[in-house]
């Protein structure tokens, strides 16, 4: 019998892959981005419209993955490509202030509760990064506590059981990270308070800071358990520890002021990313107004720059999608959208009798394939990732494209429309048809 060959990618993707392979490692500037999770290769994108993108083939997708969460209007919105361009016409960059800094930084204040103060870089990994070295210097402590599956982008200090890409390459301690700076991170299950309080009480003088996704978005989608976060915050002040939420998916998404608002928990810092540059590359932390005069030049003097920090591009993209964010119904839409595509995906999953658990916050959803509920890094990884693998391509047969791993959300945004939706539960329906 002839063998079936997949459809995708198009012999044009094909083609650019092999090409970029000569320049550049693995042919991706992000490992997830390699396809590797789910076999086959990736599709080379030629431009995005609205909910929609287009690869060299000329093939349209339904687009799920919105750059991996940033796009939160979809692709290439009017009011986003104007507010750049026009910024562009005024220069690109100058490393001097410019008000544009000044604009998002008070929007930013004005829609995170406990943002005070607020300093930009140029990505979530940096804002991170920043945010650490704020609880260390200011603290005078060394250690921090993160949770296995939790991903904070790539700095040294967090690659430990890391999520996301590494959890999907199946490294998840990198090469080249110091042992010295390992040794000061303590990596524990997520939800569970018990570990929480018993690594304190170990260490007690010596953490810094405890860092958590409030929502986990990087083991695919894990809310925190009923009392957890509130508990986080409580070991925390009894241990004079700074309580870092890394907002960097949640943020803007699951509320206005991002999970703090939709949870009522106050962190000291939080880390900000993706939506707060509207697809342009923007990093951010923030907290109250002490803390945050502890950095240069500032008070304690905590070191952190960046030549392109508070680029005037990326300002102007971020400002306008916080703009529009401000407007009329966006989460009220945003929820009812997402829940009926989750209770779709519920309803389809049931008909064929398949393990699997979904989970949901607000425009974040995960279907695992397993029966467990998922609600840390060790249920997540219980899933069925060959078949996750088979359904993936089924839908991008069906022209939607999601995440190319397990453990990413799918996220939907302001333009989705209710076609979209259809389509898409539609090809779920297939999908799951032809996999089960
Ligand atoms: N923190 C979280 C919760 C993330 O999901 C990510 C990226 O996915 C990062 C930090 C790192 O952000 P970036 O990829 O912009 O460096």
């Amino acid at each position: 019998m002839k063998q079936e060959r997949p459809k995708y990618p198009g012999k044009k993707s094909q083609k650019a892959f092999a090409v970029a392979q000569r320049s550049i490692p693995g042919g991706v500037n992000s490992p997830a981005r390699a396809f590797g999770a789910v076999g086959g290769g990736p599709l080379f994108i030629s431009r995005g419209k609205g909910a929609h993108i287009y690869d060299l083939d000329e093939n349209e997708f339904i687009d799920y993955v919105c750059s991996w969460g940033p796009l939160i209007f979809g692709h290439a919105h009017p009011r986003v490509v104007a507010a750049v361009g026009q910024a562009c016409e005024n220069g690109t960059s100058f490393g001097a202030p410019t008000e544009l800094e000044t604009a998002l930084a008070e929007q930013i204040i004005e829609m995170v509760p406990s943002i005070e103060m607020v300093r930009m870089v140029n990505s979530g990994t940096e804002a991170a990064m920043a945010a650490i070295r704020l609880a260390r210097g200011s603290t005078g402590r060394d250690k921090v506590i993160k949770f296995d599956g939790c991903w904070h982008g790539h700095g040294d200090s967090f690659l430990i059981k890391a999520g996301s890409s590494a959890l999907t390459m199946g490294t998840p301690d990198s090469p080249g990270i110091p042992r010295g700076i390992a040794e000061n991170t303590i990596s524990l299950t997520y939800n569970d308070l018990t570990v929480v309080a018993d690594a304190v009480k170990q260490y007690k003088e010596e953490i810094a800071a405890i860092i958590v996704e409030p929502v986990a978005g990087n083991m695919g989608t894990v809310p925190p358990a009923e009392g957890y976060l509130e508990g986080l915050r409580k070991i925390a002040d009894d241990n004079e520890i700074i309580l870092i939420f890394d907002e960097v998916i949640t943020g803007f998404r699951v509320a206005k002021g991002g999970a703090q608002e939709r949870f009522q928990v106050s962190p000291d810092l939080t880390c900000l990313g993706k939506i707060v540059g509207g697809g342009l590359p923007v990093g951010a932390y923030g907290g109250n107004r002490q803390l945050m005069h502890d950095i240069a030049p500032l008070g304690k003097k905590v070191s952190q720059a960046g030549t392109l920090s508070g680029n005037p591009l990326a300002m102007s993209a971020g400002s306008e999608q916080l703009n529009m964010l401000n407007e009329g119904q966006v989460y009220a839409d945003l929820e009812k959208k997402a829940e009926t595509l989750r209770s779709g995906m519920v309803a389809n999953l049931s008909k064929f009798g398949l393990k699997y658990s979904i989970n949901g916050v607000g425009s974040m959803i995960c279907q695992f394939f397993t029966e467990v509920p998922v609600v840390d890094y060790s249920s997540a990884v219980s899933s069925d990732t060959e078949r996750f693998a088979r359904y993936f391509w089924k839908m991008l047969e069906q022209g939607v494209y999601i995440a190319p791993s397990q453990f990413e959300c799918m996220f939907v945004s302001a333009v989705h429309s209710e076609q979209d939706i259809e389509r898409t539960l539609k090809a779920h329906y297939d999908s799951l048809k032809a996999i089960h």
